[in-house]
């Protein structure tokens, strides 16, 4: 018997950006090609989407199961590689499926380009240390680059305000916060040096701020779909927490709580990049199902 009339919508602007969508697409097909097929790291930030995955064959290595791995294959995930990794697959005969997304490609390159140029000049990227695209990054400059995760980080920073210096961000970081960066680091650089500053955040992501936000106004529960070690989930659910305090950040169906639904009569399922539009399909199905309870 169904209690009451709920809607239930899932945000159109969710789910995976291109360059996962294509990341996932090249495993697939390789994985129908039949034979072994490694990935270097979780291809996607989203465990249920890896087991789809590994259940179709897809292996998932570390850097120090790579180093020992020989005449195989190995797909790089989007968020790509540091120039060591490419160097180590041609020392161990290891094929690589490159599904770096073309955008950072092109940030690697212009990274690759500028340290090459210059080697004297400061290379800074704004970015969470660690984080698999900016250890990438961070190869291009042979190490070099500084790392700045947060604006607050900066004040205690060991950046140099007299030397010639170059920004560049994560594609995944927010816009707003690069901008405070950026104004820091332009007022207090020393006279006679240059500073540059660069847009590299991904607008697949950057545009989803706004979005994802006036989409939880609508309703008055939100269920945010995706992993919890995606940083750029986090980033997006606060989104929806700032303009409705409804929110609740799951990583699958089993997670929701029938007391959330009690009094929502409009209910919204977003999710991040990484989350696969099937898996809040699926969110949706359970909350049909405890409706009619
Ligand atoms: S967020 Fe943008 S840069 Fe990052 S993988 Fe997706 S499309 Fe590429």
């Amino acid at each position: 018997m169904k209690n009451k009339e709920i809607n239930i919508e899932i945000d159109s602007g969710s789910g995976f950006c291109f360059g996962v969508t294509t990341a996932i697409q090249k495993a697939e097909e390789k994985l129908s090609e039949g034979g072994k097929l490694y990935c270097l790291g979780d291809i996607v930030h989203n465990g249920t989407e890896c087991d789809r995955l590994h259940d179709r064959g897809l292996i998932t290595i570390n850097h120090n199961e790579l180093e020992n791995l020989h005449n195989a294959r190995v797909l790089l995930r989007a968020h790509g590689e540091p120039p060591q990794t490419y160097a180590t697959a041609k020392r161990n005969n290891v094929e690589i499926i490159d599904a770096t997304c073309p955008v950072v490609l092109a940030l690697q390159r212009r990274i690759r380009k500028q340290y090459l140029e210059q080697p004297e000049a400061q290379i800074i990227i704004f970015g969470k240390n660690g984080h698999a695209e900016v250890l990438g990054l961070v190869g291009q400059t042979d190490g070099t680059a500084i790392v700045i995760e947060h604006y607050e980080e900066l004040l205690k920073s060991d950046i140099s305000f007299s030397k010639d210096t170059y920004l560049y961000s994560q594609t995944t970081k927010s816009l707003g916060e690069y901008n405070k960066i950026i104004g820091y680091i332009s007022e207090h650089m020393e006279e006679g040096h240059t500073f540059k500053s660069f847009d590299t955040i991904c607008r697949q992501v950057a545009n989803r701020m706004d979005n994802i936000r006036s989409f939880a106004e609508q309703h008055d529960l939100i269920i945010f779909v995706s992993g919890r070690k995606s940083s750029n989930g986090k980033v997006l659910y606060n989104e929806c927490l700032k303009v409705n305090s409804n929110s609740y950040h799951i990583e699958g169906p089993e997670e929701i709580d029938p007391e959330w639904l009690k009094k929502a009569h409009s209910v919204g399922i977003c999710g991040a990049t990484s989350t696969p539009k099937w898996l809040m399909e699926q969110c949706r199905t359970e909350i049909s199902l405890r409706m009619v309870e």
